[in-house]
């Protein structure tokens, strides 16, 4: 299996029973073909952060973890890539397959709201259509569904010192988002793209690959899961991340 490690802190310095009792967060961003959806994982609560397309099987890939109950399931937009598999989640909630708190949509929400079952991350509202980053005193991930160049421009001038540790890249790695501006201030040091194989839109987009190349300090740290499957990212507490 292929295993990168992204640490930033002295994990050295931890031993394996401090980092035992320390909190974590298990992000899992699903291969779901031409769509987005990531299952987070902490100590008391599972989320989603989108669902896929009606056609991603994002059903049978709960049951196959073992997710019986959900405390939000957070959509970006209403596109069918992002939000087709609520159908899916409903069907199980009928049959008694799964508990499910409250859906999220982006658009009842506003800038600089936040969402506390991350706890004792923060999870904040940047933007519409999806810009949330999940933080805590070290490190921070960014999901920027499908948002592009124009909106990163707007985020930039709402939030000129933003920066993220892990970045999902906006439109399926879509030439039209990851401005060099964005890339350049946000400075990620993994990012995550979810695509589907053979696509018919050319995703990811090769200026976009080139342009990640350039700005991630260890190029092995694009995750994609069209060549990578299912991408988890394991993140404790103060400590650091990890892209596996
Ligand atoms: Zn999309």
């Amino acid at each position: 299996m292929r295993k990168y490690f992204l640490l930033f802190a002295l994990l050295s310095a931890c031993t394996s029973s401090s980092l035992e009792k320390q909190d974590k967060l298990h992000i899992e961003m699903l291969n779901v073909g031409q769509g987005l959806a990531f299952l987070i994982k902490s100590k008391n609560c599972n989320s989603l952060y989108d669902t896929g397309t009606p056609s991603s099987g994002l059903d049978t890939m709960l049951q196959n973890r073992g997710i019986k109950a959900l405390c939000s399931v957070i959509v970006s937009h209403r596109h069918n890539d992002h939000a087709g598999g609520l159908p899916l989640l409903e069907k199980m909630a009928k049959n008694g397959e799964i508990s499910i708190k409250r859906v999220i949509f982006f658009d009842s929400l506003s800038r600089g709201d936040t969402i506390a079952d991350f706890l004792p991350w923060t999870a904040r509202i940047l933007f519409q259509d999806g810009a949330l980053r999940i933080s805590d005193s070290q490190n921070s991930f960014l999901f920027m569904a499908d948002l592009e160049a124009k909106h990163e421009k707007n985020i930039l001038e709402l939030e000129p010192l933003l920066t993220a540790t892990a970045l999902q890249i906006g439109h399926h790695g879509s030439k039209t988002s990851s401005s060099w501006e964005f890339l350049a201030q946000v400075q990620p040091k993994m990012a995550l793209i979810s695509v589907g194989k053979y696509n018919s839109y050319g995703h990811p987009h090769p200026e976009t690959l080139a342009k990640l190349r350039l700005v991630l300090p260890d190029s092995m740290q694009l995750f994609r899961t069209d060549l990578d499957g299912n991408v988890v990212v394991e993140w404790v507490y103060g400590v650091g991340m990890w892209g596996l």
